[in-house]
């Protein structure tokens, strides 16, 4: 079992007090990592205000050489991290491999971003600009889910915006993030990357700090609107990126076969926790039969296991009170008679926080497996006949993160897509995020946006010099 510290101010330091980390696969403790409180982050907190006076002042060419550093870093230590996120998060090596690189391969992306002066009026009487200036001192709060995306979504453009950043990783995956810390922690400019571990309750805190100016928040819907009350007191800027209950809509033209696989990988990988999954699969009643036995088929070939096993397509839960969470709402789906393709049951092996595949045939709208956000691996799919009704029922949710439309005819699928309430829409894909593209979500599933120029946009105040030309002074 390894320590990990924390990073301030440039340096690795622990306080004594230490927080033990699950493998989820196992139920053992696999590393520790301080349990920070409020010293630690009044420290944090001090160095990054410190370090913002100069950082503010840097060219964009020097912070796209350190945030590139810390592409390569991550790059460089690849397999050591995925293996580590695997320990601590659950997810099979192949997918904590994708996170990695992807992570990796957005921070290099999203260091060529850059916010350009924009002329309001050039004539005889005024010359007008706006330009971008950070905001100052950026908290950063994270889930297990992504942990190491999530981190490096937050980290990237915080310092590309020129603030600087204190994050606090999930007290469930802190790991790899503050094995991440220590490799860049002499890339990095002292005190202006700090990563603290703690407690939920250090994230109030955080939230409440006089000295941070903004929040970046990614977490469930419910923390978000604590977020945002805590960040009212003296009205910090806020993003949030909360949670979603994404729905699938197949047209009867999509091919059954091709379809199927692709299906199921959009509800079940990483377990289903994904805040971008399918949660509900709205399938044309022509098809529905095909492919929901389709889907179930291919379902029976997908191995259920510890992530670092070969062969594990879907790993465990990554924590006992989710774990507790799904196999509530799976109960609640027998309970009330709805019919299962696939699953349902708990697994008996004991340790690890394994819930078996579980496919539902048609629940009904207000079954709680559907109205609400599973995130594990459970899919509920449902049968619809016109395009008019299933609209509707995507749009009947609280949540507006994302969605996808299945279908050969893609001026159809662009049509449907233009009247889904949701922050993104696929057509004929699915968790496809560009670092350019702005990635938020609508109604309760989000507030502001991360990625592209919109994102970095949240990372600063417009600042407008207005020159009077004809001045008679
Ligand atoms: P969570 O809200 O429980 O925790 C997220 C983070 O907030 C953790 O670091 C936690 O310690 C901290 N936290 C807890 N209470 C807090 C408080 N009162 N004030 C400040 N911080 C606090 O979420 P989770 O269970 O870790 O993650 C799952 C949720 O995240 C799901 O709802 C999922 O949909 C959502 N999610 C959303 C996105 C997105 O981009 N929209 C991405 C991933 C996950």
């Amino acid at each position: 079992m390894t320590d990990y510290k924390n990073l301030i101010d440039g340096e690795m330091v622990d306080n004594g007090e230490w927080l033990e980390v699950l493998n989820p696969a196992n139920e053992q403790v696999v590393g520790r990592v301080p349990a920070s409180g409020k010293d630690e982050l009044d420290r944090a907190v001090a160095a990054a205000r410190r370090a913002f006076k100069t950082w503010k002042e840097t060219s964009h060419e020097e912070r796209q050489q350190v945030v590139q550093g810390i592409a390569a870093a991550i790059k460089e230590n690849a397999d050591e991290l995925f293996r580590l996120l695997t320990t601590e998060q659950g997810k099979p090596h192949a997918q904590a491999q994708q996170e990695i690189y992807g992570a990796a391969g957005l921070a290099a992306a999203q260091s060529t971003l850059t916010l350009d002066d924009v002329v309001n009026q050039d004539d005889d009487t005024r010359l007008s600009r706006t330009r971008r200036v950070p905001v100052g001192v950026v908290g950063g709060i994270v889930p297990w889910n992504f942990p190491i995306m999530m981190a490096i979504q937050k980290i990237v453009p915080a310092l590309v915006a020129g603030c600087t950043i204190v994050l606090k990783p999930s007290p469930f995956t802190p790991l790899t993030t503050l094995r991440i810390a220590e490799l860049i922690k002499d890339v990095v400019p002292a005190g202006t990357v700090n990563i603290i571990t703690g407690e939920d309750t250090l994230g109030p805190l955080i939230t409440g700090h006089p000295d941070i100016d903004k929040i970046t928040f990614t977490g469930s819907t419910a923390t978000g609107k604590k977020i945002m009350e805590g960040a009212a007191g003296d009205l910090k800027r806020i993003t949030l990126e909360l949670g979603g209950n994404d729905a699938s809509i197949v047209l009867p033209d999509a091919d059954v076969p091709k379809v199927a696989e692709q299906l199921f990988w959009s509800s079940f990988s990483n377990a289903g926790q994904v805040c971008i999954a399918a949660k509900r699969i709205y399938i044309h009643e022509d098809i529905y039969d095909d492919l929901s036995k389709a889907i179930a088929e291919y379902a029976k070939t997908v191995v259920v296991g510890d992530g670092s096993q070969q062969g594990t397509g879907v790993g465990p839960i990554q924590n006992k009170k989710q774990y507790e969470r799904v196999l509530e709402l799976i109960q609640d789906a027998k309970d009330n008679g709805y019919k299962f393709l696939t699953g349902g049951d708990k697994d008996p092996s004991g340790t690890g926080y394994y819930v078996p595949i579980t496919i539902l045939d048609n629940p009904p709208e207000d079954a709680r497996i559907v109205a609400e956000e599973q995130f594990g691996p459970v899919m509920p799919l449902m049968k619809f006949g016109s395009v008019d009704e299933v609209i509707e029922r995507a749009n009947n949710s609280e949540y507006g993160l994302a969605g996808a439309v299945w279908t050969k005819d893609t001026d159809k699928g662009v049509e449907i897509a233009e009247q889904l309430e949701t922050g993104t829409v696929w057509i004929n894909e699915f968790m496809q995020l560009s670092p350019f593209a702005p990635f938020g979500g609508h109604k309760q599933s989000g507030f502001g946006a991360e990625y592209g120029i919109d994102g970095l946009k949240e990372f600063t105040y417009p600042q407008v010099i207005t020159v009077k030309r004809d001045a008679a002074v």
